[in-house]
C-alpha cells in the first residue's frame, strides 16, 4: 500500500494549501520532459505524485483514503490516471507549462458555425423562395495575407523570447518554461501594423448569401450551410451557417402545422337562405357554397388548400370558419322589413329558446 502522504512528504494533517505546494514542486522536480535522461523512472515518480494528489486534494477521497488506507475503499470510478488527470495539471499550472502541454492553440480547428435569423412570409413559407441576405464573417486580410503586418513590412522575431515564444525564468532550484506574455507564443510582433485590419490580420466581411427555401418551412425550421461559417484555424475546416427561419403572421390566415385557418364574414340573408360565397385560398380566389341555415360559427373543410408537408406534394385542408354579421346601420326600409320579419318569426324563436331551457334544467332548482 502506498502512503500518498509520504509520497508528497507533507504531514497528516498538511492543509490544503500545503498539499497543492508540496504536489506543484514535486510535479515540477519530475516531469519527466525535464529530465530527459532518465525519463523512464520520472515518468513512474511523476504518476505516482500525480496519484497521491489527485487522492488527497479531493474530499471525499482523502476523508476514504483515511479511513480505508486503501484504493479499493475510494469506490468506482476512481482512476488516478484516467480523464481527470489532464484537468488536474490545468488547473494547477494553467499554462505554466507551456512548453509541456505543447502548442495546442495551433492544432486545425473546425470555424465556429454561425446563426443567422431569417423572417420569410406565409406564402414562401407555402411555395419556397429564393432569399438572398448578408452575413458578416472574418475573413483573412487580403491586404496583408492575415499576417497582420502592413505590406512590405514583416513581422519582426519577438525580442522578449527572441522568436522561440517561451521564455525561461528561475524557479527556485528550476528553470522554468512560461510562454512569452510579450508575444503570447507567437513568436513574433507586429511593429508596423496592417491598415485595413488594424494588425489583427483578419477582416469582418459581408458575404452575400443565396438560399433556396423548401416549400412547407415552418417557424423554428433551420437550414443549414455547410462550410459558410467562421472559417478554420490552422488549416481546420469553415464551421456552417445555420439560418433559423421565422414565419410572419398573415393577416388572413392562421396557421397550425400544415391548416389554414380563416374566418369568413357572410350576411343573415346568405346564412339563413344559403349562398355561394367567395373564399380567398393561397392558391387564389374559390367558391364555397353554404347551405341554408348555417349558424355563425361553422367552419367549412376545403380539402388540400392548406400548407403542403416539407419534402412532398401532400398539402394540408384550409377551414373556412363563418361569421354572421350583424349590419350596424339600417335605412329605413331595411327596418320595416326587419321588424316584421320579427313580428312573423320572434315568438317562434323565443319559444323554441324557452323549451330548450326546460330540458336543460329540468329536474335542477331553479
Ligand atoms: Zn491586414
Ligand atoms: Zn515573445
Amino acid at each position: 500500500m502506498k502512503d500518498y502522504y509520504e509520497i508528497l512528504g507533507v504531514s497528516r494533517d498538511a492543509s490544503a494549501a500545503d498539499l497543492k505546494k508540496a504536489f506543484r514542486q514535486l510535479a515540477m522536480k519530475h516531469h519527466p520532459d525535464r529530465n530527459p535522461e532518465n525519463n523512464k523512472e520520472s515518468e513512474e515518480k511523476f504518476k505516482e505524485i500525480n496519484e497521491a494528489y489527485t487522492c488527497l486534494s479531493d474530499p471525499d477521497k482523502k476523508s476514504n483514503y483515511d479511513r480505508f488506507g486503501t484504493a479499493e475503499g475510494m469506490g468506482a470510478g476512481f482512476s488516478p490516471f484516467g480523464a481527470g488527470f489532464g484537468d488536474v495539471f490545468e488547473d494547477i499550472f494553467g499554462d505554466f507549462f507551456g512548453t509541456f502541454t505543447g502548442q495546442r492553440r495551433k492544432r486545425p480547428a473546425k470555424g465556429t458555425d454561425l446563426r443567422y435569423d431569417l423572417d420569410i412570409t406565409l406564402m414562401e413559407a407555402a411555395f419556397g423562395a429564393e432569399k438572398t441576405f448578408e452575413v458578416p464573417r472574418w475573413e483573412n486580410c487580403a491586404d496583408c495575407k492575415g499576417t497582420g503586418a502592413a505590406p512590405g513590412k514583416a513581422p519582426a522575431t519577438c525580442p522578449n523570447c527572441k522568436g522561440s515564444g517561451q521564455v525561461r525564468f528561475q524557479q527556485g532550484f528550476f528553470s522554468v518554461s512560461k510562454t512569452c506574455g510579450k508575444c503570447h507564443g507567437e513568436g513574433r510582433i507586429i511593429t508596423d501594423p496592417c491598415k485595413p485590419c488594424k494588425g489583427q490580420g483578419r477582416i469582418k466581411k459581408y458575404r452575400e448569401i443565396n438560399v433556396r427555401i423548401p416549400a412547407g418551412v415552418d417557424t423554428d425550421s433551420k437550414l443549414r450551410m455547410s462550410g459558410e461559417g467562421e472559417l478554420g484555424l490552422y488549416g481546420g475546416p469553415p464551421g456552417d451557417l445555420y439560418i433559423f427561419l421565422g414565419v410572419e403572421e398573415h393577416p388572413f390566415f392562421k396557421r397550425e402545422g400544415m391548416t389554414l385557418y380563416c374566418k369568413v364574414p357572410v350576411s343573415f340573408p346568405q346564412a339563413a337562405l344559403g349562398a355561394e360565397i367567395e373564399v380567398p385560398t393561397i392558391d387564389g380566389v374559390t367558391n364555397l357554397k353554404i347551405p341554408q341555415g348555417t349558424p355563425s360559427g361553422r367552419s367549412f373543410n376545403l380539402k388540400g388548400r392548406g400548407m403542403p408537408r416539407l419534402g412532398s406534394h401532400q398539402r394540408g385542408d384550409q377551414v373556412v370558419i363563418v361569421n354572421i354579421e350583424v349590419p350596424k346601420h339600417l335605412t329605413q326600409r331595411q327596418k320595416e322589413i326587419l321588424e316584421e320579419f320579427a313580428k312573423i318569426n320572434g315568438d317562434e324563436v323565443s319559444k323554441g329558446f324557452k323549451e330548450k331551457l326546460k330540458d336543460l334544467f329540468a329536474g335542477t332548482k331553479t
